[in-house]
């Protein structure tokens, strides 16, 4: 028995057994957090943070002109804002913007 008792007190001088200990009861208040945010966002990932009102619901809301251009929206029901970019006219040196901007 002082064989076994000596190494139950070496072991309760870890830093990382005494950690492992309140391992179960961590885990599983982050299993309860990670179902109460599931169960805040319907299951999905929260959009974008909107650049007008800064919420996380600035989501795409179409892509037209093979790509090109892409529509994002806010669903935020106070914002509704959208924002249009244009995969087209970006990275170009100036004055052969098409028919944008000049
Ligand atoms: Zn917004």
């Amino acid at each position: 028995m002082g064989i076994l008792e000596d190494f139950r007190k070496m072991l309760a001088d870890i830093p990382l057994w005494k950690e492992l200990g309140t391992a179960p009861e961590r885990i599983k208040a982050l299993e309860e957090k990670v179902a109460a945010l599931e169960q805040l966002t319907g299951g999905k990932r929260p959009g974008d943070s909107c650049p007008y009102c800064g919420a996380a619901s600035f989501r795409l809301d179409h892509v037209d002109m093979h790509g090109q251009r892409e529509v994002w929206k806010c669903t935020d029901v106070a914002c509704g804002k959208s924002k249009e970019t244009r995969h087209d006219l970006m990275n170009k040196p100036r004055g052969k913007a098409g028919t944008f901007g000049r």
